[in-house]
């Protein structure tokens, strides 16, 4: 099944720092792979010639001494991030052509850490979606076969790491969409705590779910680029204002050592063997009832297993919301992205429409030309539960359900240390199987949006193969500030385990 084994940032890192390899070698060659596998859709916007200056600006610092986990890495942003140079679309006919004049915080970090950037990735139009089909640039396919979809919002970032583009990319999670398209593309990303990661520059759509973070080949590799990605950032109001933290730093530890909060319940002597032990999973009885498909469960049965080999203690929690954070969700992103996409009124910047009789038609043709059918049922739906008489029904109501979603999340966590499960119901399906039903899509969210909805970090971590051979996700949800010891976790499990290291290869000569 395996066409070649990926390489590992700390091998690439490797090569680089003896020098057998240079940053401009690296990124020619994620290039050539980009345009060759140009069937999957993953990019909106590749520049050789802009990425190869980076490439030889990353040897040039590397030649003048310096060094870094990221210098002179090949890599690559979700659309939805915004870069001078690239342009930017989120996915939307209304930024067509679009070319920010500043860079994402995130984007301005992971450069200024030495990354080279090979181009934007395709996504859900301002990432609304579950299957990377909303795109006004097309479908994303999966590089596992090429009929299924790769997953949404962030599929051109699953697709591109899954079809060995690029080592690393980066994504956003509002909902689940850098859980749920790695999950489907058999990839590792990480969703960090809500405001570890800087919104500025990422654009929103539901600003109080929005997070960025890594999607990569491992959970070793998330941790290197988590640490370049996440910290303070004034430019951004939610930002969480805490200490630097180093997110490699319980790689390879036993459970409970050297962790701030960790092993609240073992005695932290983790032998080699049982690296796990003390570390309490609580696996929701929710997330394993009526809907998971069975080719789903018996990967996360057995990757619950691993976890338990590895001496973890499994033990069932509850969290009975979990039907209700579909509703909750699908009232309170729409309403975050009716207001949020207010903006693009045809005047500011983004399309507008070429005839129009006066300024009312002009917004009205504008937005009715610029914005897709998905985008514009979340701008009907937002508008309308905001509206004058329906806002105690349907937002007030939704912001209580959420609240008490987080507290069961809580509740859970007096019980257990992480959280583990489906990251989605089913393998991946096949393109159009779902996009006349706007619901059926939306079902395949339920694991990924309690997480979201409560801000906490959450994982998708390659646990093997179901129906067709298609990809399945375990997903481990931490509590706050807790990626560290997620990513030791996933981390215990990938040395175990190689399904992170199978790759496609159906992609292959595409
Ligand atoms: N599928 C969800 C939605 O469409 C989540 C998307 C996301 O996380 N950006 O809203």
């Amino acid at each position: 099944m395996s066409a070649s084994k990926p390489q590992s940032l700390k091998d690439l890192h490797a090569l680089l720092k003896r020098g057998e390899v240079s940053s401009v070698d690296l990124t020619r060659e994620a290039l050539k792979k980009a345009h060759a596998q140009s069937a999957l859709n993953a990019f909106t916007d590749i520049n050789d010639d802009l990425s190869l200056q980076q490439a030889a600006a990353a040897d040039a610092r590397r030649a003048a001494g310096e060094d870094s986990p990221l210098l002179g890495i090949p890599l690559a942003h979700k659309d939805i991030f915004v870069t001078r140079g690239w342009k930017t679309t989120a996915g939307s006919r209304m930024l067509n052509g679009y070319v920010s004049p500043f860079d994402a915080t995130v984007v301005d970090k992971m450069t200024a850490a030495g990354g080279v950037c090979i181009g934007k990735l395709n996504c859900d139009e301002f990432a609304m979606g579950s299957s990377n089909e909303n795109s006004a640039y097309g479908a994303v396919r999966n590089p596992w076969d090429l009929q299924a979809v790769p997953g949404g919002s962030s599929g051109g970032s699953a697709a591109a790491v899954a079809a060995g583009i690029v080592p690393l990319a980066t994504g956003t999670d509002t909902g689940g969409s850098i859980r749920q398209p790695a999950a489907l593309c058999g990839i590792t990303g990480i969703k960090p705590t809500y405001g570890r990661v800087s919104r500025y520059g990422m654009i929103a759509y539901a600003s109080s779910l929005d997070q960025g973070g890594p999607m990569a080949g491992s959970a070793e590799d998330c941790a290197w680029a988590l640490n370049a990605m996440a910290g303070f950032d004034p430019k951004d109001s939610t930002s969480l204002d805490r200490p630097h933290e180093d997110y490699t730093r319980l790689l390879g530890q036993p459970y409970g050592h050297g962790s701030v909060n960790g092993n609240r319940n073992g005695n932290g002597n983790g032998s080699d063997s049982k690296p796990l032990q003390g570390l309490r999973v609580g696996l929701p009885r929710e997330f394993f009832a009526e809907g998971l498909s069975a080719d789903v469960r018996a990967a996360v049965d057995a990757g619950i297993k691993t976890l338990e080999n590895l001496g973890a203690t499994a033990i069932e929690v509850s969290l009975p919301r979990t039907s209700l954070s579909i509703p909750a969700y699908y009232v309170i992103a729409p309403a975050e992205a009716s207001s949020n996409l207010s903006r693009y009124d045809g005047v500011r910047y983004g399309y507008r429409t070429p005839e129009y009789k006066d300024l009312a038609d002009m917004y009205a043709r504008s937005r009715s030309e610029g914005f897709g059918e998905e985008v514009k049922r979340r701008i009907l739906v937002g508008t309308y539960v905001l509206s004058r008489g329906y806002y105690d029904a349907y937002y007030l109501q939704a912001q209580r359900v959420r609240r008490l979603i987080a507290q069961d999340f809580l509740n859970a966590f007096t019980q257990c240390d992480v959280i583990a499960g489906p990251v989605c119901p089913t393998v991946a399906w096949n393109l159009g199987e779902k996009t006349a039903d706007p619901i059926q899509m939306y079902l395949a969210d339920i694991y990924t949006l309690g997480a979201s909805l409560a801000g906490l970090p959450g994982m998708s971590v390659p646990a093997g193969f179901g129906a067709a051979g298609r990809p399945v996700g375990l997903q481990l949800i931490g509590r706050h500030f807790e990626e560290a010891q997620l990513l030791q976790v996933a981390d215990h499990f990938q040395r175990c385990t190689d399904f992170h290291l199978q790759r496609p290869t159906a992609a292959q000569g595409v």
